[in-house]
């Protein structure tokens, strides 16, 4: 069997790697010209870890990231919410790495070409519709040529035309409001140097963790400034390297200048800023017709909450080399990945539209938006722990399972 992947990002790299450890040939259908290691930060939990750990890419990926020990929920006025601990820290058989997605993505490529030959990746190649029949699935490309193999795979992102080509009134993206600002600055460690923070609400939140150990002991620290925008603001269509300016978020966060972190010297700092407004869509009631099928953010794009983006793309491609591996037909196959991965993926989703695990940020601000002098007049232990533990099975990282488990392909 042979498969096309359109779309050569981190889910459809992982799942050409996972169908090559699955014995089946795959080829990869980008649409830029050149691959470039592009963005800024990304997470990668503990259970995509073990995935790509399976992969053969654990050496690569502890060389290139850093391993998350913590975790913590901090108010807007600097006060500590909820702190715990993160992967190996945590209990965890795998780190949970906090690295730079085009670092990412350029080890997924160079394995990639290694493994699946530099002429199975195709740059330049622009899926722009899909026919299949009985014998094979076709991807008909930009320009006009084409490629026939026996199941086609989109992991061609947010505006995935495979997706829009099967609903073609979907239209863009579903935006409520928010605007991220993501950018990188170099700085001394912060707490430990391996630390995740959420800090503020949801009408201003920012996020923060490093990304890279730099020679001179600084660090390449990734940061998100995250504001809900006034209800008639006007926005263009995203783009993933759309220039920011630090003058449109930084005066809101002037007073957030705390003894473990400066926050507006942080962004003074910023080597580059990229806006992009916080966008999903409806989970579909189907992935999969036939030989063709989506994948990561084609099939699932969810707000940024929770660090899940990528991890849930690299979770789909093994998924998906598992059973095209074991189905019957490709068709069953197709089918058997979309029952494991739509319905979890769709939970997602619609729990970070209501705010996934930063709900104790909101509730924190809406009960004490001055602050507090025992946390625990606000809310409680239990709360707060019910909703770390909750959105850990939704997104099916829960220590205890996750651990028990073997991995999708075993
Ligand atoms: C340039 C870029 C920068 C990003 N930066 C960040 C970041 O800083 N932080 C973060 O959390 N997430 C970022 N993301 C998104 C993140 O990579 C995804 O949310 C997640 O990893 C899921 O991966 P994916 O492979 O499904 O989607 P993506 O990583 O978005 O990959 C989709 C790929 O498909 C290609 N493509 C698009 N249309 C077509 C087409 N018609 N035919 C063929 N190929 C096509 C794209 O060029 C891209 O390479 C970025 C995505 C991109 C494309």
């Amino acid at each position: 069997m042979r498969v096309i992947i359109a779309g050569g990002g981190i889910g459809g790299l992982t799942a050409a790697l996972a169908l090559h450890a699955a014995g089946i040939e795959a080829e990869v259908f980008e649409a830029t010209a050149e691959i470039k290691p592009l963005g800024v930060g990304i997470n990668i939990l503990p259970h995509a870890v073990r995935e790509l750990t399976e992969l053969g890419l654990g050496d690569a990926l502890a060389a290139t990231g850093i391993a998350t020990r913590e975790l913590r929920y901090i108010s807007a006025h600097g006060q500590e919410i909820w702190r715990e601990p993160r992967g190996l820290a945590a209990g965890y058989r795998w780190p949970q790495y906090s690295i730079h997605r085009g670092r990412l993505h350029m080890l997924l490529l160079e394995a990639a070409r290694a493994r699946l030959g530099a002429a199975h990746i195709h740059t330049g190649r622009r899926l722009a519709r899909v026919t299949q029949n009985a014998a094979g699935a076709t991807a008909h490309f930009a320009g006009g040529t084409t490629a026939t193999a026996g199941a086609l795979v989109a992991g061609d992102g947010i505006h995935s035309a495979a997706r829009a080509q099967r609903h073609p009134d979907e239209g863009a993206p579903r935006w409520k409001g928010a605007v991220l600002w993501r950018a990188t600055s170099v700085a001394p460690p912060f707490l430990g140097g391996a630390t995740m923070i959420q800090c503020g609400h949801h009408e201003l939140k920012f996020v923060c963790y490093p990304i890279a150990d730099n020679a001179d002991g600084t660090q390449l620290i990734n940061w998100i400034a995250e504001r809900v925008l006034p209800a008639d603001a006007a926005w263009g269509r995203e783009g993933w390297n759309r220039a920011g300016r630090v003058e449109d978020f930084a005066p809101f966060y002037d007073s957030w200048r705390w003894d473990f972190l400066d926050v507006p010297a942080l962004m003074r700092q910023a080597e580059a800023v990229y806006e992009f407004p916080m966008v999903d869509r409806d989970p579909l009631p189907r992935w999969s017709e036939g030989r063709v099928t989506l994948l990561g953010d084609a099939a699932h794009p969810m707000y940024p909450i929770g660090s899940n983006g990528a991890s849930q793309a690299i979770l789909d491609a093994r998924v998906l080399a598992m059973h095209l591996a074991r189905g019957a037909t490709v068709q069953a196959g197709l089918a058997a990945y979309e029952a494991t991965r739509r319905p979890p993926t769709a939970a997602i989703t619609l729990a970070n539209r209501g705010l996934g695990p930063d709900l104790i940020l909101q509730e924190v601000h809406r009960r004490a938006p001055d602050g507090f002098t025992r946390l625990h007049d606000v809310i409680s232990e239990a709360e707060l722990r019910q909703t770390a533990d909750w959105y850990k099975q939704l997104a099916g990282f829960d220590p205890i399972l996750l651990n028990q488990r073997e991995s999708f392909a075993a």
